[in-house]
């Protein structure tokens, strides 16, 4: 039987009272693995391991270079990595070996990236002095993270705290923690030292409870749903500890009159259809312009009809199962919730419920007539369920793309580029693809707007992230 273990100040350990928990299959529900059900003294004993380490900073270059060995390591590691990514969250092993590279892609950017945080010298020389901009640590960094991209997640908040200067406590999604137990052994095989690398595995509100009250936490980075990124601002208020959250989305999908109809249905099923409709980037409520919507739907639905379902590790399956029954549960709602309001159904229909917590399988469903009004259109699905709705003209597609609380990811397919500045710039996403579904990359920033969340992942943003800027000026 396999066992994996925490990470507190460079060693493996159990939870305090022994406790473990199994690892299952997301598909089968065999027992992968058991690890530690830790709490909140197993987390506040790796924020003291992290608030020691912080106390010796290492130089730049040292960072740099523990962030490219990582990069090498989890590269070296991408097909073992992968399956295990494959076994606890069900994607298809080659989404999976896709993900090694995006996570290993955050290391190896921040690894060549550090001259960012190098101080700047003020041209002028206000009040008779000298002023120096320096981008120093924030702190200990509390790093949540969520099951649907399980070492990517974690590794764009590890990269960047790790390339600020601040030591991390990771704490990863019950469903999910062999890929952050993968990315911890990388980095303490690439030699990050003992405290800079900590992960807690166990109960998520002891744990959070714990991190938020450290008094060396000193920013919380956190990915997953709305409602527990309120709950942490709340829980951050004492200590006013900073945040950095990347909650739901609810992407819309516009298709304007002149689009290439081909482009635009191809580029839709590979956003709706990653992990299985599970990132918080996939498309979510597509919109046609009125004469485009059957030449859409004659181009989208034989690319829909050829998605296979089936076990990750099959090559042929496109979709692998959905997390848990819970989550199965909310695609079935949204779906009967559309249907009961008008929608139509023009690919799939009502899967049966799943027998068990596992094997969660839910083929993709097509269904237009989308209107404001359904539970689709206002809370993010999280699973193949794509909904198609129409608009007339601009104002109503922006209208229409802007309603709602969200604001992470938006697609445009246009003909006209100036169309598309316009809508760019009306529309409060915080990653827009413009004629491309293109996911997010370790060389920009990513993040939200509006109830998706504040703070930005990747790019210099991202560092910056885990910065508190100080001002030093000498006469
Ligand atoms: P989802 O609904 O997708 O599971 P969550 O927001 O519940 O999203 O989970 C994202 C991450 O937040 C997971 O690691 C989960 O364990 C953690 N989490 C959930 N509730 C809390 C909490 N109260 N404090 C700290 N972490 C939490």
């Amino acid at each position: 039987m396999r066992r994996e273990l925490g990470v507190i100040a460079g060693d493996s350990v159990a939870a305090d009272d022994g406790r473990e928990r199994d690892v299952r299959d997301a598909a089968t529900g065999a027992v992968l693995a058991s690890v530690p059900e830790m709490g909140a003294r197993e987390a506040a004993r790796a924020c003291d391991a992290a608030e020691r380490a912080m106390r010796r900073p290492p130089p730049s270059g040292e960072r740099a270079a523990w962030l490219a060995r990582t990069a090498a390591l989890l590269r070296d590691r991408r097909s073992a990595i992968a399956q295990d990514i494959t076994a606890e969250n069900g994607k298809p092993l080659r989404e999976a070996e896709g993900e090694v590279d995006y996570a290993a892609g955050f290391f190896a950017f921040y690894a060549g990236r550090l001259d960012v945080l190098a101080p700047r010298r003020l041209p002028e020389r206000p009040r008779g002095c000298g002023w120096s901009v320096h981008h120093r640590p924030a702190g200990v960094a509390a790093l949540i993270t969520p099951w649907n991209l399980p070492l990517a997640m974690l590794a764009k908040k590890a990269a960047a705290a790790l390339g600020a200067g601040c030591a991390f406590v990771a704490k990863p999604a019950e469903a999910t923690p062999l890929s952050a137990v993968a990315l911890l052994r990388a980095l303490l095989d690439a030699g990050v030292p003992e405290g800079w690398a900590n992960l807690v595995i166990g109960e998520p509100q002891p744990i959070g409870a714990a991190l938020l009250a450290h008094p060396a936490v000193r920013i919380v980075s956190f990915t997953g749903s709305t409602a527990t990124g309120r709950r942490l601002m709340a829980a951050a208020a004492p200590g006013l500890k900073r945040l950095s959250l990347e909650l739901g989305g609810n992407a819309p999908f516009l298709v304007f009159d002149g689009a290439d109809p081909e482009l635009a249905a191809e580029a839709l099923v590979a956003s709706k259809f990653r992990a299985a409709g599970q990132t918080c980037v996939c498309a979510n409520r597509v919109l046609v312009q009125r004469p485009m919507h059957e030449a859409f739907m004659a181009a989208l639905l034989p690319r829909v009809a050829r998605l296979r379902v089936g076990d990750g590790r099959d090559s042929a399956s496109d979709l692998g199962p959905l997390i848990d029954r819970r989550g199965w549960d909310k695609v079935a709602a949204h779906l009967q919730d559309a249907l009961a309001r008008g929608a139509r159904l023009r690919h799939g229909t009502m899967p049966t419920p799943p027998a068990h917590a596992w094997g969660c399988w839910f083929p993709p469903v097509v269904v237009d007539g989308m209107d404001p009004g359904m539970l689709l259109c206002r809370e993010e699905t999280f699973g193949p369920l794509l909904a198609i709705g129409s608009f007339a003209d601009e104002d109503e597609a922006v209208a229409l793309a802007d309603g709602g609380e969200h604001g992470l990811a938006g697609y445009v397919f246009t003909a006209d580029h100036a169309q598309a500045q316009r809508i760019a710039s009306r529309l409060r996403v915080g990653h827009l693809g413009i004629n491309t579904g293109v996911s997010p990359t370790p060389e920009a920033p990513f993040g939200g707007m509006k109830q998706s969340g504040f703070g930005r992942e990747g790019g210099d943003e991202g560092l910056l992230e885990f910065c508190e800027t100080q001002t030093v000026a000498m006469p």
